[in-house]
């Protein structure tokens, strides 16, 4: 049975990579029904204009053509229709990200967003979807993986779907083709992880270790669940990353080489930042799918939603997918704390910080961030990784100045009660009001600097008050990650202000940074080095230049486009912008119990189950299911 608005979708010519959708709406507005793609997708804060893929598009009814008018570049108007109104488009998929549609004879991926038209007047009512093989010999023998409630159809079939209205209809993408599947439970709720490209990996220990975190992440929030299901749907690469966070799913991008392989139990650096995303994308089921901020409620998916939240589903969630790592056990203190110093190096290398704030970072958002140059370190700063600094921070402050009664997870807790379970948006101001709520401290000044300030927060001192180094150091090498401690011996290196690239003939740069020794002699990103003092320069120009002191100069020989230039460099003393965390062994004893505390808290469900004496396995599934 079809709703009010019914699409079927057919992946008819996986050659040319192209969906077939027929779109029927039964009771089309008399006047003449409006129609529009969406131009971006929720989590994903960039105009795509998703409607430039749509290569044909066609109306009709029961009687024959209906005319379409293009009103604009993703909106048609349908002319009056006798009867239902039935409109085909031929959607290009050729885009292998998370956040769009790909189609060829191995699988085919799309998010509504990509596919669905909207039926305007029509968002509100049920919306349901059929995935049909069709034609092509490619596609007869694939599985269907979606969240998207199924009407019809056995597990994994090609079969009919219900969504309760076009938000919902967008939330759930839909893999298909012959992926890899493994399943588990966790706190009693369904979850299968779906791998799609050559993959040859332990998926059982992959199981088990997401399922560790997973209930983490669900005993942190407490039960019930907000979702029936969980998937995970993976895109295996060879090189690749990324995430989009759904209600009931999340779509990945991994490498290949992250995905451990049967016999090999380390965690490697890979591995863990996988398990770092699937935690990530996790943590996001609640914090931004269902507490999200007043301005996306609902989305305008046509124009820029601009709120200057960003920093808290953002960096919030970038805070806890590591923290709950750790909680879980996945990962030692010692890889914890060695996440943390990357993440912050990457906050202090980055001289934008002091240009732009959080506020204005979430807020511009679509015009900065995502669509980054090669001046962005110098001109804003991440509301991910500065983001999670500030979760950091606040975090710390909460637990030391209530004497531990309580912490950040407290807030989001309670702003999973006030706004999460309620489907109330979050004011630009709520953060802050729940935050000081909970808490019962004045943080009026720690939000005017963190937020809307670009001075650098105490890390140094707060840190300390938790047993823990706050170190600092200068590069090692080009592209220093930071979060370990200085291992450099020997005389002091110089700095270029720059970072560089191997190419053919010499080093380019990739950047220059604000006022450093590279920008100040007069090279700019682009350039390729070729020579220095007279030598051929190798593809690490950057880091041989680090092999001389301070003070020192360099004659450097480099193309911009096809015009050699000349420039005298004078090395410098590199900024201590590479962070590295450690347990200081002199420590007070309270500060090793709020250090404890804090990277060991369970959560206050857990707490609270254990002082009934709940705990039994029936006990705790009865909490979790709906
Ligand atoms: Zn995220």
């Amino acid at each position: 049975m079809s709703a009010a608005v019914h699409y079927t979708v057919t992946p008819s010519d996986p050659h040319a990579h192209q969906f077939t959708v027929d779109l029927v709406v039964t009771d089309p507005d008399p006047a003449g029904q409006r129609l529009t793609l969406p131009a971006w997708i929720p989590g994903s804060y960039l105009i795509r204009e998703f409607a430039k893929n749509i290569i044909r598009i066609a109306a009709f009814d029961d009687h024959g053509d209906v005319p379409l008018t293009k009103l604009g570049k993703d909106t048609w108007a349908a002319a009056p229709a006798r009867g239902a109104l039935r409109v085909r488009i031929v959607v290009y998929a050729w885009d292998l990200s998370v956040r769009m549609a790909h189609l060829d004879q191995n699988h085919g991926y799309f998010n509504g967003t990509s596919l669905f038209l909207r039926v305007h007047g029509k968002e509100g009512e049920p919306h349901s979807v059929t995935v049909q093989p069709g034609a092509a010999p490619a596609v007869q023998d694939w599985t269907v993986h979606t969240t998207l409630p199924r009407t019809s159809g056995g597990d994994h079939a090609y079969g009919d779907f219900l969504a309760a209205d076009y938000d919902e209809v967008l939330d759930h993408p839909f893999e298909m083709g012959t992926p890899q599947v493994v399943s588990f439970e966790a706190c009693g709720v369904p979850h299968e992880m779906v791998f799609t490209g050559r993959v040859d990996a332990d998926l059982d220990r992959i199981a088990r270790d997401v399922k560790v975190i997973c209930e983490t992440i669900l005993e942190f929030w407490g039960g019930p669940a907000p979702m029936e299901r969980y998937l995970f749907q993976t895109m295996v690469v060879g090189k690749g990353y990324g995430g989009l966070e759904h209600r009931a799913s999340t779509s990945l991008i991994c490498q290949r080489e992250d995905l451990p392989r049967v016999g090999d139990d380390r965690i490697s650096p890979g591995y863990r930042q996988f398990l770092g995303l699937c935690s990530h994308e996790y943590f996001h089921t609640w914090n931004v799918k269902r507490i999200k901020p007043a301005r996306f409620t609902p989305y305008d998916l046509n124009t820029e939603g601009h709120t200057t939240l960003l920093w808290a589903f953002e960096g919030i969630t970038s805070y806890y997918d590591d923290l709950m790592l750790l909680r879980s056990g996945a990962i030692p203190e010692s890889d914890y704390l060695e996440l943390l110093g990357k993440s912050a190096t990457r906050v202090f290398r980055s001289p934008g910080r002091h240009l732009q704030s959080l506020a204005d970072s979430s807020f511009d958002a679509w015009t900065k961030f995502y669509r980054q140059d090669e001046n962005a370190i110098n001109a804003i700063v991440s509301y991910y990784t500065k983001g999670a600094l500030v979760a950091l921070a606040l975090d710390l402050r909460i637990r030391r100045d209530t004497g531990g009664r309580h912490s950040l997870d407290d807030v989001m807790r309670t702003l999973w009660e006030r706004h999460g379970k309620t489907g109330v948006g979050v004011p630009e101001d709520g953060i802050e009001t729940v935050a000081g709520e909970v808490s019962g401290l004045d943080l009026t000044e720690f939000f005017d600097q963190a937020i809307r300030g670009t001075d650098d927060l105490p890390f140094s001192s707060l840190l300390e008050d938790f047993g823990v180094r706050f170190g600092r150091r200068g590069s090692e090498k080009n592209g220093d990650p930071g979060g370990t401690p200085p291992k450099h011996k020997g005389p002091t290196r110089g700095w270029l202000g720059a970072d560089g690239a191997a190419v053919p003939g010499g080093t380019k740069l990739i950047r220059t940074f604000a006022g450093g020794p590279a920008q100040q002699a007069g090279l700019s990103a682009g350039d390729v080095i070729i020579a220095v003092d007279g030598i051929r320069a190798t593809g690490s120009a950057v880091d041989d230049l680090g092999k001389r002191v301070p003070g020192t100069q360099a004659e450097v020989h480099a193309f911009r486009r096809d015009e050699l230039m000349r420039f005298t460099v004078t090395l410098g003393d590199a900024p201590l912008d590479r962070v590295w965390l450690e347990p200081l062994e002199d420590a007070a004893p309270e500060a090793v119990a709020r250090r404890e505390a804090w990277l060991r808290s369970a959560s206050g469900t857990a707490r609270a189950a254990e002082a009934d004496g709940s705990t039994t396995e029936d006990a705790k599934r009865g909490a979790w299911l709906r």
